[in-house]
């Protein structure tokens, strides 16, 4: 089922319409500052393919993106002078995602007041469940092509 995507506010910086402190460009993939930064150089990098989910994008777009986030993590460390950052990519409203676009936020991690704060509330993995769960992964992922 293909599920039409709303207008966001990405859409309007893809087509000019609003403006963006841009920091990279190329035929699939855009990256700009975040207007509103948990810390200084959080950068965003969003595809110019229009949906909302990770789960939904196109393989060209993944290879894109995948391409060339290294290399923006590594420009962001380098004029930040921050080695430590996260990369962070949220789908659906639960999971705090606002713009419903798909966007990666790389986010220098200068100090313990700057930058993401994580909550990590960890359980065990049982080994039963987690054998049943693995196989229905892997049935459900499939073989590589
Ligand atoms: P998320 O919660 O993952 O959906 O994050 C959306 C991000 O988009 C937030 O960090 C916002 O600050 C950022 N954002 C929203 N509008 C703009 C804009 N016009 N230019 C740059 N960043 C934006």
């Amino acid at each position: 089922m293909v599920v039409a995507m709303a207008e966001t506010i990405f859409s309007k910086i893809l087509r000019g319409e609003i403006p963006c402190h841009k920091v990279y460009e190329d035929d699939r993939v855009l990256a700009f500052l975040d207007i509103g930064p948990l810390s200084k150089g959080h950068t965003l990098v969003i595809p110019k393919e229009e949906v909302a989910t990770l789960d939904a994008l196109s393989d060209e777009s993944a290879a894109a993106i995948g391409r060339v986030l290294p290399r923006l993590c590594r420009a962001v460390r380098q004029v930040t002078g921050c080695e430590a950052y996260n990369v962070l990519q949220n789908n659906g409203p639960d999971a705090h995602q606002a713009v419903f676009h798909v966007h990666f936020h790389i986010i220098p991690k200068p100090n313990e007041r700057e930058g993401l704060g994580i909550r990590w509330p960890s359980r065990e993995l049982a080994s039963e469940e987690a054998e049943a769960l693995a196989e229905a992964l892997r049935a459900a992922v499939g073989q590589p092509d």
